[in-house]
């Protein structure tokens, strides 16, 4: 079976069948058993498991910039952390 014309899901039940692209990021049924199946894709887990230690990271670094500076430094180090954080996400 070939892939070339979508992405291949592989359901808990064992069954692996395919579907179309524009259900990437999705979740389709799977013929076999019927369940809901999340279809991978879009973006990887190491993406979620970096914007995560990004999220942390400014967080640690605002109550630091708080803690050190004062409540405009810690905003400032938030805007700037989010925002760096919502550029990645727009660009990945
Ligand atoms: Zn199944």
């Amino acid at each position: 079976m070939s892939a070339a014309d979508g992405d291949e899901v592989a359901c808990p039940c064992g069954q692996v069948f395919d579907v179309p692209r524009s259900l990437r990021g999705g979740i389709a049924n799977c013929p076999q058993c019927r369940q809901a199946v999340k279809i991978g894709g879009g973006h990887d887990p190491l993406f979620y498991a970096l914007v995560g230690a990004g999220v942390l990271a400014v967080l640690i670094a605002t109550a630091i910039a708080g803690w050190a500076g004062g409540f405009t430094a810690a905003a400032i180090t938030f805007v700037v952390g989010a925002g760096i954080l919502g550029l990645m996400a727009v660009l990945s």
